[in-house]
């Protein structure tokens, strides 16, 4: 091992954050000759963990697939349920409905993506033009219930979407935490009360244990959740407060029995101080309500959350409090915060998770030596910021597009200031029909194509290199893909009988 490698990382937290960084650090760090790094990671028995990301984004199955799981063990251990995206209810206007699918909405045609296609055949004025969500293969099968994994081969109808998970939160921490202890990372349960900096440049040296242990590391990852134990009280990197753009400030989560149906996509239903979620899984749903407490109360929150249960609830609601934002620097000397002591975006796109996985990934990129160039820290908080941003401009796209007038809360987010990066992609679609937050980390295309039509934005002009192709033959074929995909989606199976199958597997 080169003389200057890390020798030992230390986890503050085990939460979803802390095991899915110990998994992967463990897997390429604790084995294999020459490698030896120790991966240790410390969690308080007595601060729990938040444990309510259930939903999350298709990339999860990369991450899964790195780690080597087996996606049948996977998900009967994790009581998971396929996602192909989320229903939206009553945001945009009371009585909207549209689903942010996750695929394309069919294939591209000289280049030009298939959504764009239809925009074309849309601007033109044709009339008995369906919705151009008939061409998201998710969206059709998440409209029927239906789920199977795309199938292998050259693009069909067949493997025109891609899906995610939803799963148990505990669950799958705990899953993760049997992988990474099998490859070698160290459990120590005790509550830091102390940290110990290094006299000459206010590296972290060691953190002190309640019960008097000193747990000394090179590097620190600070998975601590919304406590930022390291990056905010020790390192102080600060804090930026997205609030006025995004003001949900408050959460309650409940579980209720199992739905009759299982549905392959979560649910978003905008309420007139915030939006609940329902997330099927396979023992339990979980719900909740995110809301701004300035414009209603918890007792009302609460009120608001049961009334929208469909099955019985199992608990009462839990009460949480968040500031939505991000850590000015996540990486700053020898602690890399991940996860919740990193910042925190509403779950609205499920993309917490999603942040835990591309910070453990980029830290494996940018993993430094014990000389930790600064560079190596400037670069890594580069991509965090253009990601987080990308993130928020998404995020508060779907409140700032609203025309609900129905609340207090609604006409706030109408009037509230955007960023400037937001208000030219909204600008630039509605002028033009284009899409350009692609340089920056964050949803791809046809996810900004969904919310932009789902939330009621028409462009006035279409892209002028759409004019190459013959609106007639531009038509038929886009039918005969439509109906391919109607064709095959019917040929599915069940939602809840797909998993039945891999729930009953050996
Ligand atoms: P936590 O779960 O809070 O874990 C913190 C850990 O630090 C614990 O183990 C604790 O014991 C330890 N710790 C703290 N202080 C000390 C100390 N002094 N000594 C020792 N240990 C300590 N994300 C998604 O991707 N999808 C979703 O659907 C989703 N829904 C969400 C809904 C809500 C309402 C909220 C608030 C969040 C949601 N998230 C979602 C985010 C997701 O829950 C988190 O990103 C994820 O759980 C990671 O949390 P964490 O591990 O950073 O923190």
């Amino acid at each position: 091992m080169d003389g200057k490698a890390i020798r030992k990382i230390v986890i503050v937290g085990g939460g979803t954050a802390g095991w899915m960084a110990a998994a992967p650090l463990a897997q390429r760090l604790c084995q294999g000759p020459g490698q030896r790094c120790e991966v240790v990671l410390i969690e308080s028995p007595d601060i729990g963990t938040i444990g309510v990301g259930e939903a999350t984004l298709p990339t999860i199955r990369f991450y899964n697939q790195a780690l080597g799981l087996d996606n049948a063990d996977f998900i009967k251990n994790t009581q998971a349920s396929f996602k192909l995206g989320i229903e939206f209810k009553g945001w945009g206007h009371l009585g909207n409905r549209f689903f942010h699918g996750f695929g394309e909405f069919g294939p591209a045609v000289d280049g030009m993506a298939g959504h764009m296609l239809w925009l074309r055949l849309r601007l033109s004025g044709m009339t008995g033009l369906p919705s151009h969500e008939d061409w998201s293969a998710a969206t059709v099968m998440a409209r029927q219930n239906r789920f199977t994994l795309p199938q292998s081969g050259p693009p069909s109808a067949g493997n025109a979407f891609s899906y995610a998970f939803h799963f148990d939160a505990g669950l799958y921490a705990a899953y993760l935490r049997d992988y990474a202890m099998q490859r070698g990372a160290v459990r120590i349960e005790g509550t830091i009360v102390d940290v110990e900096l290094r006299d000459t440049d206010g590296f972290v040296a060691a953190v002190r244990l309640q019960d008097g242990r000193r747990i000394d590391g090179d590097l620190f990852l600070d998975c601590s959740g919304f406590r930022a134990l390291l990056i905010e009280g020790v390192m102080k990197a600060g804090y930026e407060d997205w609030s006025a753009m995004l003001p949900c400030n408050s959460a309650q989560a409940v579980p209720s029995a199992r739905a009759p149906s299982l549905t392959p996509f979560t649910t978003s239903t905008a309420r007139s101080a915030g939006w609940l979620w329902r997330i099927p899984l396979q023992h339990r749903t979980g719900n909740g309500h995110v809301y701004c407490n300035q414009f209603t109360s918890d007792a009302e929150a609460s009120r608001v959350l049961l009334d929208g249960l469909d099955t019985e609830a199992l608990d009462e609601p839990r009460q949480l409090r968040f500031t939505t934002g991000r850590r000015r620097q996540a990486w700053v000397k020898n602690v890399v915060a991940v996860g919740l002591a990193s910042g925190f975006l509403e779950p609205l796109e499920s993309t917490s998770i999603q942040l835990i996985m591309d910070g453990v990934g980029r830290l494996v990129e940018l993993m430094p030596d014990r000389d930790f160039h600064p560079a190596l820290a400037a670069e890594y908080n580069r991509r965090m910021q253009a990601q987080y941003e990308s993130i928020r401009d998404f995020i508060v796209l779907h409140y700032k597009l609203t025309r609900r007038d129905d609340s207090e809360f609604w006409r706030y987010c109408a009037a509230m200031p955007i960023p400037d990066t937001l208000r030219h992609q909204i600008e630039l679609f509605r002028a033009a029909g284009r899409i350009v937050i692609l340089d920056r980390e964050g949803f791809s295309e046809p996810s900004w194509f969904s919310l932009l039509m789902g939330l009621g934005v028409v462009p006035q002009s279409r892209d002028p290199w759409l004019d190459r192709f013959d609106g007639d033959a531009l038509r038929t074929h886009l039918e005969r893909v439509r109906r391919a995909i109607a064709g095959t989606v019917a040929g599915m199976p069940d939602h809840g009988d797909f998993i039945a199958q891999f729930a009953a597997a050996p």
